[in-house]
């Protein structure tokens, strides 16, 4: 007998390019990093998004992008760390601050922040240490996204600590990993599918998912997407 009361909503995942995602199941939407104004792959306009939580896993222009238009005008909330949140809340957007290791649940989702290699400001101003997300929608599978960051070998307290099932890696390279990093990294996880992204965006990162793809082979599924293209999960 099929159970009623106990099944997985499919997720939809949306590329938008670069490092912004759209995650929607049961109703909620989140929108991570939305680099998207000024984003050349963008196949969006910042004002046609519409979203319940936004995340931001660093200052970054490339990352924290269209956050504050897009929390202002949806009356969105920011999960972000708190130097981060702080910024926001000065420009007028809703946000709630948290720190590495810490977790928050608003609307059925949870997140929580974990370390990356890298480094974080916006404009000259300091805006807290960068940070990975994670991101678990109710009766779904956990999402691992990576953030910028360079390979680094407590990744594997993040599979273990939260099992995500489906990770989203940059793959890049010059500012974070490259294909032969991320696909080390993917070997930590027991995960079902890999995102690749962070590529294709300029003319200085790698343009290819190609080599990512064959380096990880059959450990997991490497959905590549087109920038505005979504995959059901
Ligand atoms: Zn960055």
């Amino acid at each position: 007998m099929h159970d009623m009361g106990v099944r997985c909503i499919a997720m939809r995942i949306t590329w938008l390019g670069h490092a912004a995602f759209l995650l929607e199941s049961g109703g909620r939407r989140v929108l991570i990093d939305p680099f998207i104004t000024g984003n050349p792959v963008s196949p969006v306009k910042a004002e046609d998004i519409e979203c319940d939580i936004i995340v931001v896993t660093h200052g970054h222009a490339d990352h924290l992008g269209d956050a504050i238009p897009i929390a202002k005008r949806t009356g969105a909330t920011i999960f972000a760390i708190y130097e981060i949140a702080v910024y926001a809340q000065e420009h007028g957007a809703k946000a709630e601050g948290m720190n590495i290791g810490g977790t928050m649940e608003a609307e059925g989702v949870s997140i929580s922040l974990v370390p990356a290699w890298h480094s974080s400001s916006y404009e000259g101003r300091y805006l807290g240490m960068p940070c990975g997300a994670v991101v678990k929608m109710k009766d779904e599978r956990t999402v691992y996204h990576a953030g910028d960051t360079g390979y680094f070998s407590d990744m594997q307290y993040i599979a273990t600590r939260y099992d995500p099932k489906i990770l989203m890696l940059p793959i890049g390279g010059v500012y974070t990993m490259d294909a032969r990093d991320a696909a080390e990294a993917v070997k930590l996880f027991n995960a079902e599918y890999v995102v690749p992204m962070h590529y294709r965006t300029f003319p200085v990162l790698a343009q290819s998912a190609q080599e990512f793809v064959s380096l990880v082979g059959d450990r997991a599924k490497v959905l590549v997407l087109n920038p505005g293209e979504s995959i059901e999960v």
